[in-house]
């Protein structure tokens, strides 16, 4: 990508902030292998719309279709790698006093890039809870095939410790997420619809308290008219472009 294609005004902005906050959709990890819920499914799961299975009534109706999902899922994002988008992100936090990484995604791809100040809104993959008391587990054990495991506290069945759609996000993290938008002197908007609420107003929140905002995307979205600049393009080439040009003194990984 062409370096000099950055407006002077993001350069100089992103340079002297002290405070920078990045919100990051599932756009971000498209060029890892990860899709999106809005691209088609492939394999064994192209006849399900992700969007009716990452539910609680999903979940309900049919545990172990909902449990399958989620492990073909959690063994997707274990084998794929962070690609430059993630590693240009870590790179920020290096230059910037206060960057906040706040994501949607549930793969640990940014803290596999490095990045250290992430807020998870939706959750991480990797762990499950209890679906009757929600209590949070990073270890259990697989049931048998045609079944889902179980709590070893009370018995009731094991889900993803994931954000569903119609869930509360987790209060503190989300309270964490606001207060930063609120106070970031550049927002970047990266790999996200704006479609999924209530992450997609927090770039409106730092409208709101005068921040510069940038989105990264290929395509328009909800959120572009909201935008001071749209830089159009995947984030894994419109990212490192971007570090390099304001801080081309950091080192490429
Ligand atoms: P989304 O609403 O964040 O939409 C994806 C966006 O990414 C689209 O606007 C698309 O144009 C953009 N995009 C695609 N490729 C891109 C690229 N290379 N560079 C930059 N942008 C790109 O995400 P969704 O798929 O609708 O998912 C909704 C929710 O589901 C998420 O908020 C998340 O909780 C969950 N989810 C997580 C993951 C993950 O952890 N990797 C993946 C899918 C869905």
């Amino acid at each position: 990508m062409d370096e000099s294609a950055f407006p002077s005004d993001i350069i100089e902005r992103l340079r002297q902030a002290r405070r920078v906050v990045a919100l990051t959709g599932a756009g971000i990890s498209a060029e890892s292998g990860v899709p999106t819920f809005r691209e088609a499914q492939t394999g064994l799961w192209a006849q399900y719309d992700p969007q009716e299975l990452a539910t609680p009534q999903a979940f309900r109706r049919n545990p172990k279709l909902v449990w399958d999902w989620y492990a073909w899922r959690r063994a997707l994002v274990a084998s794929v790698s962070p690609n430059p988008g993630h590693y240009a992100l870590a790179r920020i936090e290096r230059h910037v006093s206060e960057f906040t990484l706040i994501t949607q995604n549930v793969d640990s791809l940014h803290q596999k890039a490095g990045s250290r100040n992430v807020f998870e809104l939706h959750g991480n993959i990797s762990r499950v809870k209890c679906f009757e008391e929600d209590i949070v587990m990073d270890d259990w054990t697989e049931a048998e095939s045609d079944t889902v495991p179980r709590c070893p506290r009370c018995g009731g069945y094991l889900r993803p410790d994931v954000v569903w759609f119609g869930e509360m996000l987790p209060p503190d993290v989300l309270r964490r997420a606001i207060s930063a938008a609120r106070a970031a002197e550049v927002f970047l908007t990266i790999g996200t619809s704006g479609i999924v609420q209530p992450a997609a107003s927090l770039p409106l929140e730092a409208v709101e308290n005068g921040a510069l905002v940038i989105e990264i995307n290929p395509v328009q979205t909800q959120l572009s008219s909201w935008m001071d600049f749209c830089l159009r393009g995947p984030s894994g080439i419109v990212l490192p472009a971007l570090v390099s040009t304001v801080w081309p003194d950091s080192t490429r990984e």
